[in-house]
């Protein structure tokens, strides 16, 4: 990594931000020092209904977790997106939408006709019965009445749970189920990428592996014919003309539930992440507005799905509860062709552009031809996030898309933790390309040993990822099962929350995410991160991404197995496969020598993007009966190639 060029912060960059380093370092510190304090004081930008009197009330210690935030206050989180931002911002735009054919105008929705729809939408809840307390499962395209959905939910006191629009019938029933929902929201079909996923269809085979009181309300977004059955579905449309236009949003405690979402399950089973209405929202509006500076007026794009938390995060609740404009995009990075996000950026004059490595990586495969005569003088700041950017991404992010004159927010969190824990700051942090830099207000990471779980006091620093204490956005709990909640980030390493992630701190005290603490693997007794051999393998021209993971192996006890998608235009062959050994083995040394290289045309990933290097890991130990859960996965076909291709490699 010795390679890789500090970017001060720009003057440009200081000038406008809302937060500069002197700021930082002294907020930073009030934070730790005295949280009540300093959350009394941010939680004021929220409205409460009742202001909290308890701020926080944590305990950390094994097995009896519990963590609560403003728990005697209360609030309405719809009414804090949209409500109260009536008087001064009615008239200006709240959700951009721009659909997934270019030719479809997009929608630019008001902050008073966001308000009527939410409105109309929640009375619609409430005419099918759903009332506060009950769960309603999403299960929509990337469409306005996505977020209509939630904030209806909301409104009401209704718990959402999303499921991404790509899930199979299987994977929806089983997430109707685990939460017990009431009503189910769908639409007739999906457009994506040119294609069409028929979601209603799907939803009535999952509705078969469901009770019979479950509900479904169809959103017509194609206008196909889609069969109805009566006195369970209803169309959205009709349903509005029966309700009235009024619906006062509910006071809600900090601590009642707001949403639960599966988390994307590239370690495991998937978890009912429960995140609450208080603390998150003063998380996700916090970190939105600073990690992001967003200034009133700009034109805010996250690139997300809203089924899974970045979405829910960054492109709904945050931007809302700061009364943004927040553009939503139906469709997907390559459809009709890989110009197509540089496309939407000249044309609503985006601001700031977040999206994930893995997206940045296939485009700067594309070549740049994509990107060339698109105006995106508009950006001020890029992020990213998702998984670690090895730092040629980032090089060619910063410089092609924002022409080496905006900063990079690479912003480490997780469902779990419902909003950003280490990032930068655009007005404060120096940035190193493949460093998530440093954490934000009120959070204290520790590097542990991995084995003793012992606390490593020295700035340098390699070890496993915990938070020595809580933050207002944190998980609550597991849906319907608190002991696992505990046992998943509790009990290892006890008195700390354990991310599973594993990392790195420099001699700076940045911190670099080097991957899943599952992902190290020990060739010869060395112990290394599979994140560092794929940055070394994606730093060579010809390829576009690598997924590595270990293989039992005679001689090393574990091999390096790597996994390698090659840019468009370049064929795989054993020269290149020679080629690629000796570049890791002059890149990192020649202890990281690639045993085994698969050339792979696609990854499994889940649909938010990450490769889920589990099943690559039986894969490439010949466990093809133990893939375990892959409900999740985006593209469940290229499992099978990557089988007969690991079949044929050895
Ligand atoms: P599951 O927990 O079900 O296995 P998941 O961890 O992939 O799924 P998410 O909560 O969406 O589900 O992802 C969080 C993880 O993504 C983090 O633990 C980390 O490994 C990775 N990650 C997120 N942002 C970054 C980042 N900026 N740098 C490095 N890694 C990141
Ligand atoms: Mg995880």
């Amino acid at each position: 990594m010795s390679d890789v060029q500090l970017h001060p912060v720009q003057d440009a960059w200081k000038e406008r931000a809302l937060i500069d380093k002197a700021q930082y370092d002294e907020m930073y510190k009030r934070s730790i020092d005295d949280p009540e304090g300093f959350w009394k004081e941010h939680m004021q930008r929220l409205d409460w209904i009742k202001e909290p009197t308890r701020i926080k009330a944590v305990n950390f210690e094994y097995p009896d977790i519990s963590i609560k935030w403003f728990e005697d206050g209360e609030l309405n989180v719809s009414a804090n997106c949209i409500d109260r931002h009536l008087k001064d911002k009615g008239e200006q735009t709240a959700i951009i939408w721009e659909a997934d054919s270019p030719d479809d105008e997009a929608q630019h929705i008001s902050y008073q006709q966001l308000h009527a729809h939410v409105c109309k939408f929640a009375n619609v809840l409430k005419e099918m019965g759903v009332s506060k307390g009950d769960r309603v499962v999403i299960y929509l395209p990337m469409i306005p009445q996505a977020a209509y959905a939630m904030l209806a939910c909301a409104r009401i006191g209704a718990v959402h749970s999303i499921v991404f629009a790509g899930f199979s019938p299987d994977a929806l029933a089983d997430r109707i189920n685990d939460c017990d929902a009431k009503v189910l929201i769908t639409a007739d079909h999906a457009p994506r990428g040119g294609k069409k996923t028929p979601l209603k269809a799907n939803a009535d085979k999952a509705l078969k592996k469901c009770g019979d009181d479950v509900k479904c309300l169809t959103v017509k977004r194609v206008g196909d014919d889609v069969d109805m059955q009566d006195g369970r579905d209803f169309w959205l449309h009709e349903m509005e003309e029966t309700v009235g236009n009024d619906c006062d949003p509910v006071a809600m405690n900090a601590e009642d539930p707001l949403f639960i979402l599966y988390t994307s399950g590239s370690t495991g089973k998937p978890k009912g992440v429960v995140h609450t209405s208080g603390g998150y929202l003063v998380w996700t509006s916090m970190t939105h507005e600073l990690v992001f500076d967003y200034h009133p007026g700009d034109i805010y794009w996250c690139g997300a799905d809203i089924g899974w938390v970045t979405g829910h995060s960054y492109i709904v609740y945050g931007p809302l509860a700061n009364g943004a404009t927040t553009l939503m995009f139906e469709g997907v990075p390559t459809y009709p062709d890989a110009s197509r996000f540089w496309k939407v950026i000249e044309k609503h004059k985006v601001n700031q552009f977040y999206t994930a490595p893995t997206a940045i990586r296939a485009l700067m495969g594309k070549g740049d031809s994509f990107v060339e005569g698109h105006d995106l003088s508009s950006l001020k700041v890029l992020g990213t996030v998702g998984e670690p950017i090895n730092p040629e991404a980032w090089e060619w992010y910063f410089h092609k898309i924002g022409k080496g004159k905006t900063p990079i927010v690479d912003t480490w969190w997780q469902t779990e933790t419902g909003g950003h824990l280490i990032t930068p700051l655009p007005g404060a942090t120096d940035l190193k390309p493949g460093s998530a830099t440093n954490p934000f207000f009120g959070v204290k990471p520790v590097m542990l040993e991995a084995e003793s779980g012992k606390v490593i006091e020295a700035t340098e620093a390699e070890g496993v990822l915990a938070i020595a204490d809580s933050w207002p956005g944190q998980m609550r709990t597991v849906y319907g099962d608190h002991e696992r909640f505990a046992n998943t980030y509790f009990q290892q390493y006890q008195g700390y929350y354990f991310s599973g992630d594993g990392a790195r701190r420099d001699a700076d005290g940045y911190y670099w995410i080097t991957g899943r603490v599952d992902d190290v693997i020990n060739v010869s007794g060395h112990r290394m991160g599979t994140a560092e051999v794929e940055s070394a393998l994606v730093s060579h021209p010809k390829v576009s991404e690598a997924a590595v993971v270990g293989y039992p192996h005679d001689v090393k006890g574990q091999g390096i197995y790597c996994y390698v998608t090659l840019m468009a235009g370049e064929e795989p062959s054993e020269e290149l496969r020679n080629e690629l050994r000796n570049h890791v083995r002059e890149e990192i040394g020649p202890i990281a020598s690639p045993d085994l290289i698969q050339f792979a045309p696609g990854l499994p990933k889940t649909r938010s993007g990450k490769i889920m290097r589990r099943i690559l890991r039986k894969i490439a130990e010949d466990q093809y009966d133990s893939l375990g859960d892959t409900s999740t996965l985006a593209e469940p076909e290229v499992v099978d190639d990557l089988i007969v291709n690991h079949k044929d490699l050895k």
